[in-house]
């Protein structure tokens, strides 16, 4: 019997590959009307190079982009790349079937929760963004989603692993370490996987799974 469901955030509530992609696109555009005389495409290709190297919560990525671009500090075209990344980022919604099924989830009766890695300001900024931020009944953040995460999460929620359900996009993050505690895991993919007890393309085939799930 299933009483809660957990989900991931990035790319599970919403297309958060794509948002950043058009972010960081829309940064480098407007670096270059700054001033910035390089080629988009090729310091788009450049940029992501250097959040891979740093990391995607490093908070300079733009001056490492004009030291890689051999140019000096020019603090005009780094607010501009910042302006145009934050304004685009603002702009992120989620996927269209996401509102009205986790809330039709809830009224049902199940306990509606987010598990999430990241930092806790940064994920609370996106559902605040979504709309969706109080929605949900708990909001569980780690640096790494681990058994032990898990672990605690069914502890807080003092519920046992076959009463939870977890539904996200990664494989190592979503669904290895929770399937590992006995946790039903249900992976938001388009591309077929054995990994997980359920696959599905987009969020509102879930209750039809957790209403078969209660019947069997
Ligand atoms: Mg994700």
């Amino acid at each position: 019997m299933i009483k809660a469901i957990l989900f991931d955030i990035d790319n599970t509530l919403f297309p958060s590959g794509e948002f950043a992609e058009l972010a960081r696109r829309n940064a480098i555009n407007a670096m270059i009307e700054a001033g910035l005389d390089a080629d988009a495409t090729e310091t788009y290709a450049k940029l992501k190079k250097i959040i891979k190297k740093y990391g995607p919560n490093y908070p300079k990525h733009f001056n490492a982009l004009l030291r890689e671009l051999s140019m000096g500090n020019d603090p005009k075209i780094i607010a501009a790349g910042i302006v145009a990344y934050h304004q685009a980022k603002a702009s992120i919604f989620p996927y269209p079937d996401v509102p009205k099924t986790i809330i039709q989830l809830r009224e049902k009766g199940y306990r509606i929760c987010v598990a999430s890695e990241g930092r806790a300001l940064k994920q609370w900024d996106k559902l605040i963004r979504l709309g969706l931020h109080n929605i949900f009944h708990d909001v569980f953040v780690t640096s790494r989603k681990s058994e032990k995460f898990y672990r605690s999460v069914l502890t807080k929620l003092k519920l046992k692993p076959q009463e939870i359900m977890m539904v996200g996009d990664s494989i190592e993050k979503d669904i290895r370490p929770a399937r590992k505690l006995g946790i039903t895991t249900v992976l938001v993919s388009s591309h077929p996987s054995k990994e997980g007890d359920y696959r599905i393309n987009k969020i509102s085939e879930l209750p039809a799974i957790i209403e078969r799930l209660e019947n069997d």
